[in-house]
């Protein structure tokens, strides 16, 4: 599939407006955002936030999410055994909120970023539009991501509330919260006109030459 871009126009395209430019023009005329044809290394900061965050989603669902100690015992409990605990407990709303929250999003976010930077480096030109709609979607979502931080507050009061000793956050909390940023990073980084583009090399070429 051919798509016409902006560069195969010899133009420039407002990424954030969608104004189009002649190449010489530096900042945007409609929107006054500073122009790139593409973002400066996109590919390779994206890949870089994408793999750091899903390295710390493993200790981030390994590790203790909190620790409860009562009557001198500690009781870790991982994000998983802290969905089973409210699901045990008929506590379904809570128990779904925070499988969603910490598990659901996370893991979806990250394998559309997956998938989008497999589109560009295999150039599936045909999956570009759908890529572009679930761009939008992360983005979106992007937005309440810090939903994700709030969920693990929550867990970390609901035991308090139920009378329980000592309770502290363990390090999953610390690693739930760096995946959440990098993958929030990853998406800012991630130029989706990449998707539709023919020939990458040259793209970050005229990135370069023109920064
Ligand atoms: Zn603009």
């Amino acid at each position: 599939m051919n798509y016409k871009t902006d560069i195969s126009e010899d133009k420039l395209l407002c990424h954030l407006c969608g104004h189009l430019h002649n190449l010489t023009i530096e900042e945007c005329e409609q929107c006054g955002e500073k122009l790139y044809q593409r973002y400066p290394n996109s590919l390779a900061l994206t890949w870089g936030y994408v793999l750091a965050a899903t390295l710390f989603l493993i200790p981030a669902n390994i590790l203790p999410m909190m620790v409860v100690t009562a009557m001198g015992t500690d009781d870790a409990s991982t994000i998983m055994q802290g969905v089973i605990y409210f699901f045990a407990h008929e506590d379904y709303g809570l128990g779904a909120v925070i499988f969603i929250a910490s598990v659901v999003v996370p893991v979806f976010k990250l394998a559309v970023l997956y998938y989008l930077l497999l589109i560009v480096h295999f150039k599936q030109y045909n999956k570009a539009l759908r890529g572009v709609k679930l761009f939008h979607i992360i983005h979106l979502i992007g937005k309440w991501s810090m939903l994700d931080i709030f969920v693990v507050a929550l867990m970390v009061s609901m035991v308090q509330f139920q009378g329980l000793a000592t309770i502290h956050t363990g390090g999953a909390a610390i690693a739930f919260c760096l995946a959440v940023i990098f993958t929030i990073i990853a998406t800012q980084k991630f130029d989706p006109r990449l998707m539709f583009d023919k020939e990458i090399i040259i793209k970050e070429e005229n990135n370069e030459s023109r920064s």
